[in-house]
């Protein structure tokens, strides 16, 4: 049988855990806060930032909501984050991106104060996380690592391969993986566009991490009985649907559950993690920044 790793129930897991935290702030007369800046006219984006600002709102998180227009100069930008920076009401503040081209988004993670990143983008929290003393971890790999905890799914010792190295999911997983740490010392093999004979990577792994964002890549016959396959690929196919596409991950699901000891379905399985660790991560910022110790899920 495999096990289907069900990403809502584990977000909802960890959304409940976030109460205890939560009440623990409320004691101490905080109430946490996540400041989202909008500066595009994407749909997917201002729904994602929505999405974002309910989920606070859900648990008890204040979120500040700021738009900016997305021709306004990049100085209008920096000065937003700046405020944000200054203000002690703010705990956490994302940049959803991407920003428009007329704006560097390297400029724009540096400027964020480190202890407000809550995306885990700032160089320093990148370094941390590669050093092994993680401030905060980006919200996908440690969503992946919860779940992969949830489904009792051992790393230590595994065979671990990223498909993808971007700097927000295949990177930071991969630097999650080799830490020796609880849910680490793994492996690590990170694969790539240049990568040559994927199959045989991961055919040759325990676990496999798939983000590279191409539809259905990875099939079946790319990987052994018994595998934990995480696809953390969201993609948008053509579909004789209601709304003309349906979303299918980086795996062929189907041929893959045949092998796969564990695997997780999209949608409900990464992207249910991504959101509860932002939360996670802003409720770690209020304690951080207010000085108030909490017990984090
Ligand atoms: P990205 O485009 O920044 O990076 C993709 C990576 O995949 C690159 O490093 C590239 O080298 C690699 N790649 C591309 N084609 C490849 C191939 N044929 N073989 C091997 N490697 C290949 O993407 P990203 O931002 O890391 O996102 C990856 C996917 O994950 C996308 O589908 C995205 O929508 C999804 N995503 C989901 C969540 C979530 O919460 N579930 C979060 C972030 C991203």
């Amino acid at each position: 049988m495999t096990d289907i790793i069900d990403g809502n129930a584990v977000a909802a897991d960890v959304r409940d855990g976030l109460g205890d935290a939560i009440d623990t702030l409320a004691d101490a007369d905080v109430t946490p806060s996540l400041a989202t800046v909008l500066m595009s006219d994407d749909p997917a984006s201002e729904t994602y930032v929505s999405m974002k600002q309910d989920d606070c709102e859900e648990v008890g998180i204040d979120a500040i909501d700021i738009e900016l227009d997305p021709d306004a100069p990049a100085e209008e930008l920096y000065d937003t984050i700046d405020d944000l920076n200054d203000d002690p009401e703010v705990d956490g503040i994302l940049v959803q991106m991407p920003v428009p081209d007329h704006v560097d988004d390297r400029a724009v993670l540096r400027r964020i104060d480190p202890l407000k990143d809550v995306d885990g983008f700032h160089p320093e929290n990148v370094g941390r996380l590669v050093a092994g003393n993680a401030r905060y971890k980006p919200c996908t790999p440690h969503g992946v690592q919860k779940l992969l905890a949830a489904a009792d799914v051992e790393t230590d010792g595994a065979d671990a391969v990223v498909v993808g190295r971007s700097d927000i999911v295949g990177k930071p997983m991969a630097n999650l993986f080799v830490q020796k740490d609880e849910y680490g010392n793994a492996t690590t093999t990170v694969c790539h566009s240049r990568t040559e004979d994927l199959a045989a990577k991961t055919r040759a792994a325990d676990i496999v991490v798939a983000a590279a964002g191409v539809p259905e890549m990875i099939d079946g016959d790319m990987l052994s009985e018994g595998v934990t396959v995480v696809d953390v690929g969201i993609n948008r196919v053509d579909a004789d649907t209601e709304k003309g596409y349906e979303l299918v991950g980086d795996v062929e699901y189907e041929s893959a559950k045949e092998k796969a000891g564990a695997i997780t379905p999209v949608p409900g399985g990464v992207g249910p993690m991504t959101r509860a660790m932002l939360l996670w991560n802003t409720v770690k910022a209020a304690s951080l920044q207010h000085d108030v110790p909490v017990d984090l899920p």
